[in-house]
């Protein structure tokens, strides 16, 4: 397997084992609280433990791992987040959860992938991907469920409706369906909220960047981002006129 086939196996993996896990959790009753923690152990597991036996010299961080300061010094670390929207994961009916599977080389995206498998949707790099056509007659934004005012003021100026969910792989994913225009992510994220996503975008040909207009730089020792923005490329500039870029 390449890295793009890699990425793709293990969060399809984990996807599968997740929603295997939750409908088996379900059915006993168990609390969403435990079945959050336990969604985030299982995932993180089973893919660090895949990594470890495909990609033994790589190094990883994980949004449920304790942080390794060597990775760096390395030159390919994987960035995953094992279950991206956690607080949604433990509820039958919710769809906004996802697994973030990205391969940094240098600090940029060299592979990932996004699989939000409650919606069977399942993107990979290096696979030939392009982003569906826009599904509405008007322009939609979508944000966090917390997105602020500033949001709504960026959408009003491009003369867009703001729509909110969970998960920036659910968000990501919208996009790259047609679903909505534009994701935009108005404060500080962590990496791994960020990496495979924009590993996926712009493999579909989508523009990816920070919220101030600026390169992503991945694998820092502080692994924050200063937001997020994913838009098709024909929104380029009224993207850029919205935000004052
Ligand atoms: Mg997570």
């Amino acid at each position: 397997m390449n890295d793009h086939e890699l990425a793709g196996y293990l969060a399809d993996l984990a996807g599968k084992t997740l929603l295997e896990l939750r409908s088996s959790e379900l059915d006993k009753g168990t609390n969403p609280w435990m079945l959050r923690d336990q969604g985030d152990k299982v995932s993180h597991n089973l893919l660090v433990d895949a990594l470890l036996q495909f990609r033994p010299n790589d190094h990883v961080l994980s949004e449920e791992g304790t942080d390794n300061w060597a990775r760096l010094e390395a030159d390919r670390v994987w960035i995953i987040d094992p279950l991206d929207g956690s607080q949604d994961f433990p509820y039958a009916e919710s769809v906004e959860w996802a697994v973030h599977v990205a391969l940094i080389e240098s600090g940029e995206v060299k592979a990932g992938a996004v699989t939000c498998p409650s919606l069977g949707r399942h993107y990979v790099t290096g696979a030939g991907m392009k982003a569906g056509p826009r599904q509405n007659q008007e322009l939609l934004v979508v944000s966090n469920r917390w997105n602020t005012h500033q949001i709504a003021a960026v959408a009003e100026r491009m003369g867009a409706e703001l729509t909110s969910c969970g998960s920036a792989g659910v968000k990501a994913s919208l996009v790259i369906g047609g679903d909505v225009d534009v994701y935009i992510h108005g404060s500080g994220l962590y990496e791994w909220d960020v990496c495979a996503p924009v590993a996926v975008s712009r493999a579909a040909g989508l523009l990816a960047f920070q919220l101030d207009g600026s390169e992503f730089e991945f694998n820092k020792q502080s692994p924050v981002v200063r937001g997020l923005v994913i838009t098709r490329p024909e929104l380029s500039e009224s993207v850029h006129a919205a935000l004052n870029l």
